[in-house]
């Protein structure tokens, strides 16, 4: 795990454990678990048991190196695992420590990015819903086509947090979210990376960028498919001559 991701959109990855199993189109060709495969650290899907990491004081650091910088560094949290994965082997202390971690680095905006958003209110501290959802914490949801779209997202909005946002990546189809655009924050879209990269059609991200600009929502277009970063990188990051790179609102973190 990279200090400083090479993700688009994120400053930092951070794993509080590994592993996860697939649930969806999107899940095809992850590559965590081809990580997993190739280095032999964890056991991917249902009988696999999730790792914690070793990295836990990393947030620490990098909230301290924030301390007064002119940008809020975000971390993204997590890409070898799900967040708000229900699988049996994740401690119920290591999501209480993870609660307790976001709130210890209050200069750091934490992405937790999920494909179980249905499980965010089981999971999340129950003050989240009682007291508000810290500052610091966005939720966002991967949503591929419209399928998971109408399936994921109603429970994404539901959560009252001050950023929620959706990751488009990797698009399988057209995608309307003209029934939640107005409960949302921001909006990421993609083409799928790797060797088994599915074709995407432009339309796709024409659309979203087109309904994100109906309704003033920052659009973020992070790439087109190919096979590996130096294509992806050859094709630039325009769509229709245009490079989206829009992001929430910078907005304090006192209440
Ligand atoms: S949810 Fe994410 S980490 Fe888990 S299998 Fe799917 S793509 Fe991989």
């Amino acid at each position: 795990m990279a200090e400083n991701s090479g993700i688009e959109w994120t400053n930092h990855t951070f794993n509080p454990w590994t592993g996860c199993t697939a649930v969806s189109a999107a899940c095809d060709n992850c590559y965590a678990e081809a990580w997993a495969k190739r280095s032999g650290h964890v056991q991917w899907g249902p009988h696999g048991e999730r790792r914690r990491t070793k990295t836990w004081g990393n947030p620490v650091k990098w909230n301290r190196r924030a301390e007064g910088a002119p940008e809020r560094p975000r971390v993204f949290c997590a890409s070898l695992a799900d967040v708000f994965d229900n699988h049996r082997s994740i401690e119920a202390a290591w999501r209480r420590e993870l609660w307790a971690l976001i709130d210890q680095t209050p200069n750091l905006d934490w992405l937790l990015l999920t494909k179980r958003p249905q499980n965010i209110v089981k999971f999340a501290p129950e003050s989240w819903f009682t007291c508000g959802i810290p500052r610091n914490v966005w939720l966002g949801t991967t949503v591929e086509n419209q399928e998971e779209a109408d399936r994921r997202i109603p429970h994404l909005v539901q959560c009252p947090a001050r950023v929620r946002f959706l990751s488009c990546e990797p698009m399988q189809g057209p995608v309307s979210i003209r029934r939640y655009v107005r409960k949302l924050e921001w909006v990421i879209a993609g083409g799928e990376s790797g060797p088994r990269f599915r074709a995407a059609d432009p339309d796709w991200f024409r659309g979203l960028r087109d309904q994100c600009a109906a309704h003033d929502v920052p659009f973020l277009f992070k790439q087109w498919e190919g096979a590996n970063q130096k294509i992806i990188k050859a094709k630039g990051r325009e769509l229709d001559g245009v490079v989206h790179d829009g992001y929430p609102q910078p907005v304090g973190i006192a209440a």
